[in-house]
């Protein structure tokens, strides 16, 4: 398995460095590197691991695309404010989930979501914002998230690490029921029939 680490700011830099470190094989790229040779690189890897010093859900939906495009998993650590995020790890094809289901879930279960979609747009809109520094700490946990979901890890599986407190939230990503990747509408789906169709196949196990 070709690792691909793809990085950005001086935490991504140094969790690729030690990702690539003892293996000959491992690749290492900016992920603000050109389109067309992240593509490439994607393409010839068997996994995908990102490590970001900050959030860059747009250019993660890309690398999502890329990696289904070719069959690639990945896996992505990001610091946020103060939590370093560590996953999900998306296995394509498999519908387990993919990036755009764990963002939307995200928005729409944690409390802080709205301040989480005005951030977004603050980092979008300026290349330069995000708060810089890292522990060796937070290298040792993003470089271990990494490394266990190369080696196989559980799809769909995320962490979120608070690098102040140390509490660590652990969960695993349901996919949308209207994602179009992960759960595409069969012939004739009507969404407004689906608490109906859910509910009838649900009670049919239970009522002979
Ligand atoms: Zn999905």
């Amino acid at each position: 398995m070709t690792l691909l680490a793809l990085h950005a700011g001086d935490f991504g830099a140094a969790v690729a460095a030690r990702l690539i470190e003892d293996d000959p094989d491992a690749r290492e790229l900016s992920l603000l590197a050109d389109a067309k040779a992240i593509e490439d690189a994607v393409a010839r890897s068997g996994f995908v691991a990102v490590a970001t010093w900050r959030p860059y859900v747009d250019l993660c939906r890309w690398i999502d695309d890329a990696c289904h495009r070719h069959g690639v998993r990945w896996s992505v650590v990001e610091i946020a404010g103060t939590t370093l995020s560590c996953g999900p790890l998306i296995a394509p094809r498999l519908g387990v989930a993919c990036y755009h289901c764990y963002v939307a879930r995200l928005d729409a279960h944690r409390r802080e979501g709205d301040r989480r979609r005005v951030l977004r747009q603050a980092y979008a809109a300026d290349a330069s914002l995000g708060a810089p520094g890292h522990t060796p700490a937070m290298l040792a946990i993003a470089e271990a998230a990494l490394r266990d979901d190369a080696l196989g890890g559980v799809p769909g599986r995320f962490r979120h690490v608070d690098v102040l407190s140390g509490s660590v939230l652990e969960s695993e990503l349901i996919p949308l029921h209207d994602c179009p990747r992960c759960r595409p509408p069969k012939p004739g789906h009507d969404p407004k029939r689906r608490y109906v169709d859910v509910m009838s196949a649900e009670l049919e196990k239970l009522i002979p």
